[in-house]
């Protein structure tokens, strides 16, 4: 098992680890910073340093539970010690959009009841699909983003805590997270909360503060069947 450095920190940058296994182009190592695509969220990139050489680290997935690194040239690496790096230009786009979602879903949850369906979120915009989301009007999406911009502005901490799962089923404002669609062998839950605004499970990385997510615009509305919207959005 890969230990996962990104649920802790998500402003590690780099970190040394052991390569376990190389197969082809697919690397395993004993600990990672490296963030696997899941979740909505696209992968990290960045490289894995071993005696001075610099290896291309150009997708990250999740295999049959472990996290296997897509690694160039990686049949010159040899097990044995290396030195991981993200692109943090990349994992900050990723994070600044994942963490703006999460207030953007509370706000149309709010205001409108809409349950969020399913995300995705890259470095430079990201989309969020609701269900139950009447059509609105030009004004009413105007007031969810001025609504927005609003609160990261207002500066909330964003923390993360692991909860039980049987706590988790007992909490009355993650019945919008679909804890119970998890599978059994699920249990223990991340939570990401949003001081007063919002709290999820979730194992993505967010920035510290909703202050740093900066400003949104809304780019593009679209349905998605009756009553389902998908919203496009993007950091100014
Ligand atoms: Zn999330």
């Amino acid at each position: 098992m890969t230990k996962e450095l990104f649920l802790k920190d998500s402003y590690q940058t780099m970190c040394n680890a052991n390569i376990l296994s190389i197969e082809g182009d697919k690397v395993i190592l004993d600990q990672t910073i490296f963030y696997p695509t899941g979740g909505g969220q696209e992968c990290d990139t960045g490289t894995l340093i071993q005696e001075g050489e610099v290896f291309d680290v150009f997708q990250v997935k999740r295999e049959s539970g472990k996290i296997i690194h897509f690694v160039k040239n990686a049949e010159r690496l040899i097990l044995g010690e290396v030195t991981a790096e993200i692109d943090w230009e990349r994992r900050r786009g990723l994070m600044r959009h994942h963490s703006l979602l999460h207030v953007l879903g509370a706000v149309v949850n709010k205001k409108y009841g809409a349950l969020c369906t399913g995300n995705k979120i890259y470095p430079h915009r990201a989309r969020i699909d609701f269900n139950r989301l009447q059509d609105l009007t030009e004004d009413q999406y105007d007031e969810i983003v001025i609504e927005t911009n609003q609160i990261i502005q207002e500066g909330h901490p964003i923390k993360y805590q692991l909860i039980s799962r049987s706590e988790a089923e007992t909490r009355p404002g993650l019945v919008k997270t679909a804890v119970n669609l998890l599978p059994p062998t699920v249990t223990e839950i991340r939570l990401v909360n949003i001081e007063s605004i919002d709290e999820q499970a979730c194992g993505g990385t967010h920035v510290a503060n909703t202050k740093e997510i900066g400003e949104m615009r809304l780019v593009k509305v679209s349905s998605k069947g009756k009553n389902n919207k998908r919203l496009e959005v993007a950091l100014v």
